[in-house]
């Protein structure tokens, strides 16, 4: 039995809908999914009804960009509440960063003649997330790039012309937020980060877990990650990281995680719930203590 935890969908900046995300992994034979997109969990209640037609366990998820020291890392957030009130106002707000960023690029564009529209770029993108991947298909459409590397490399990466700074809180932020809605913490593809050196300093801050197997690691890498996982404590995830069909082909099914793993990270988000609800239950007690 396998997993992929890690999983895009339209809700953010993935192609496929849940269905359709559901449907691309019934091949591979999946017993379990996550869906983690950046900064939302609106996909998490269709994808749950998907998995659920297709006899597949599902996990809610999320992705959150968090800084530490310069690093931009990205955050994994496993078995949350997805309708928890700080969660879903934090998500409101890089949100709302994001919809204000992507004017930002499409204005830097503009400034390079090339005439793209913002409202036209978020109406495609049509989800309250976008991202840089939606002004890169804007890019491809309208024949300034030919695929998605071309666009970034030319305008959206970091230092390139079109590029806008991106709000992000610290991980530790990140980590406390995820953990006050019932989920577990889990660094994502550690491999693209470079920053391997903080990695102990997270788990202070109670990081759950590392993604040690990811389209893009190595097998070298997850190697690497899984002895680190073990030296610290800390649960191993993996996922594929699919956003849809690249290049025709989706990434889902390359990256298979066993199922014991899916287990150890289901018994911790059942302690984090428990310590959640503690923390609620004294926080009510001491509201309601009479003075
Ligand atoms: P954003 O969240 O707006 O900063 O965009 C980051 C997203 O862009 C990542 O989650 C990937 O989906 C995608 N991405 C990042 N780098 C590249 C790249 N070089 N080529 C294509 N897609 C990329
Ligand atoms: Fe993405
Ligand atoms: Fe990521
Ligand atoms: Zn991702």
């Amino acid at each position: 039995m396998f997993a992929d935890l890690h999983l895009h969908t339209r809700f953010s900046d993935g192609l496929f809908t849940p269905e359709e995300l559901v449907a691309a992994a019934r091949p591979h034979g999946f017993a379990a999914l996550a869906l983690t997109d950046h900064d939302t969990v609106d996909g998490c209640a269709p994808m749950a009804r998907a998995c659920a037609a297709a006899c597949i366990e599902f996990m809610p998820g999320i992705e959150l960009t968090a800084e530490q020291d310069g690093h931009e890392l990205h955050i994994l957030g496993y078995g949350l509440d997805t309708a928890n009130r700080q969660l879903l106002a934090e998500a409101a707000r890089f949100q709302a960063v994001r919809q204000k960023r992507v004017r930002e690029m499409v204005a830097r564009l503009n400034q390079l003649n090339i005439p793209l529209g913002a409202d036209a770029v978020l109406a495609q993108a049509n989800c309250r997330a976008p991202g840089r991947p939606h002004v890169a298909r804007a890019l491809i459409a309208a024949g300034v790039c030919g695929d998605s590397d071309e666009a970034f490399e030319r305008f959206l990466k970091k230092g390139r012309p079109a590029w806008a700074p991106k709000f992000k809180m610290s991980a530790g932020e990140a980590i406390a937020l995820l953990h006050k809605a019932g989920g577990a913490a889990v660094l994502a593809h550690p491999g693209l980060n470079r920053a391997d050196a903080l990695i102990p300093s997270l788990v202070n801050a109670g990081l759950d877990g590392i993604e040690g197997f990811h389209t893009k690691h190595s097998t070298v890498m997850a190697e690497r990650y899984l002895e680190l996982a073990d030296r610290l404590g800390v649960l191993v995830t993996g996922g594929s990281d699919c956003h849809g069909p690249t290049r025709g082909k989706p990434l889902i099914g390359t990256v298979k995680l066993p199922y014991q793993r899916v287990e150890k990270l289901k018994a911790r988000v059942a302690e984090i719930r428990r310590s959640a609800e503690r923390a609620e239950a004294d926080q009510s007690s001491i509201a309601h203590r009479p003075s």
